[in-house]
């Protein structure tokens, strides 16, 4: 399995196809309707004995407009010179709305107040923030430990600004360089309370800089996104039918879906045409497994996981078939392990399952609840998942970025990680028994306690969802 997964293949050319002629894909989008198109013809090319798409809606769609922003500032010259006397300086800031959030209006001479990082204290501190432009400080991202605080401190960021009956709120890019990404707060495809902008850094470093020294900052700012009724969009799904229990099945999945300021190379194309390639391979073995193996390529995943979410919920009653849910979502640094999600019980037999693939340095399992990827609402269901464990490598400075582009993709790495995909969704396959059985609602809960995970559920609004039944495994 593993050598056929390293032949050359036609991986480089299909990502060329999916980033570079179609580019950025944003449900609703033509681009992704084409690269849905892109999947079925994939698939059926690799081999697959069968390639279908299931479509699901999304409440709103949402595209930017001409996002504009600029500062002024004012600072004074000796009346006496040329010029002199209060003198006004301008300066375009460069910006991006944040995705799903509402459109503004063009406002002018907005005054810019700084919130730091934008905790209760802080907002406090900065007084009246009604009718204002709120800007929040962030650091430079450099772990995942660091993506995952941006995400999980946005929430009560919005909640202040909205009590306070903001206007709009600037966060600074955490990425240097004028780099500018697409970031959303918005988890069920809604539209967001309050508008929102991305600034670049040294933008942002700049105006904080003046309002710390004492001068003041007023914006003009207009943010003419695009906001629609509910869009279709569609998962798509190729299976290689199992030879002996052909009704249960292993998924390896990514999302074809992306942001569309780059052409969502690293996150997430490079792994949907790995999920592509594994098929190719496995086929290629001439081995059949004996259980079936179903690809998945979600939609809707930026929106909040919602393709992912969507299959879950339609194939609730077929998910005690299900004998292990693979999910890659973190670019192409290399994989060092794979996440369990939350559960022990199928520890000991991953970590047979993952002992070929010690050549390619991955032999680190984790039994941490990870939320963010495709595997979530599987794991929410009781279904054991693995979610590959990755380097940083060069995705963070790229994430739904500007410079999320082709040209940033490790090659020879990602054929590695096909050869892993290919590798595991065999082994777990051809398992004598499923890796693990389907937990119940309350041994769900009790992976969440055990892993101390119940914290980043609240934290991340989802625990009042689990809890209420409208998320996860029925009680
Ligand atoms: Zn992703």
């Amino acid at each position: 399995m593993i050598q056929a997964a390293l032949q050359p293949s036609p991986l480089e050319n299909n990502l060329h196809r999916l980033t570079d002629e179609i580019g950025g894909r944003v449900p609703g989008t033509l681009a992704m309707q084409h690269a849905v198109q892109w999947g079925v013809q994939a698939f059926t090319a690799a081999g697959a004995d069968s390639v279908h798409t299931e479509g699901f809606s999304i409440q709103h769609s949402w595209s930017e407009g001409d996002t504009e922003m600029t500062a002024t500032t004012a600072y004074q010259v000796d009346p006496a010179k040329v010029g002199g006397g209060t003198v006004l300086s301008p300066f375009r800031i460069r910006a991006v709305s944040v995705g799903w959030a509402p459109a503004l209006a063009p406002v002018k001479h907005v005054p810019v107040v700084f919130v730091g990082e934008g905790t209760d204290a802080e907002f406090q501190k900065a007084g009246d923030i009604a009718g204002k432009i709120v800007l929040v400080h962030t650091n430079v991202l450099k772990t995942w430990d660091d993506l995952f605080g941006e995400y999980m401190k946005a929430p009560l960021i919005v909640d202040l600004a909205v009590k306070g009956k903001a206007k709009a709120i600037a966060f600074m890019a955490t990425r240097e360089h004028d780099i500018l990404y697409r970031h959303t707060n918005s988890g069920e495809g809604e539209i967001d309370k309050l508008p929102q902008v991305i600034v670049a850094r040294e933008d942002g470093e700049r105006m904080a800089r003046l309002l710390a020294a004492g001068n003041l900052v007023w914006a003009d700012l207009s943010i003419p996104n695009q906001i629609g009724d509910a869009l279709k969009t569609a998962n798509v799904v190729a299976e290689i039918t199992g030879s002996e229990k052909p009704d249960e099945f292993v998924i390896l999945g990514a999302h074809l879906d992306s942001w569309e300021l780059g052409t969502g190379a690293l996150d997430n194309g490079c792994n949907a045409a790995l999920v592509v390639d594994a098929l190719r391979a496995i086929k290629g073995s001439g081995v059949k497994p004996r259980r079936s193996i179903r690809f998945l390529l979600f939609s809707g995943e930026e929106q909040g996981l919602l393709g992912s979410r969507a299959y879950a919920v339609a194939h609730r009653r077929e998910l005690d078939k299900a004998a292990g849910v693979i999910v890659y979502d973190s670019g192409t640094g290399k994989t060092t392990g794979f996440s369990l999600g939350g559960r022990k019980d199928t520890l000991a037999t991953a970590k047979t399952l993952i002992a070929p693939l010690e050549q390619f340095g991955v032999k680190e399992l984790h039994t941490d609840m990870e939320w963010g990827t495709d595997h979530f609402d599987f794991m929410l269901e009781g279904v054991p998942t693995f979610v590959a464990d990755q380097d940083e490598a060069n995705y963070l400075e790229n994430y739904h970025a500007i410079s999320d582009t082709y040209d940033k993709v490790d090659f020879a790495q990602l054929k590695k990680h096909v050869a892993e995909a290919a590798a595991f969704s065999m082994g777990l396959a051809n398992l004598p028994q499923k890796i693990g059985p389907r937990l119940t609602h309350d041994q769900v809960e009790e992976t969440m306690r055990d892993s101390k995970s119940v914290e980043m559920f609240k934290a991340f609004g989802l625990w009042d969802d689990w809890v209420s039944g409208k998320r996860g495994r029925e009680k």
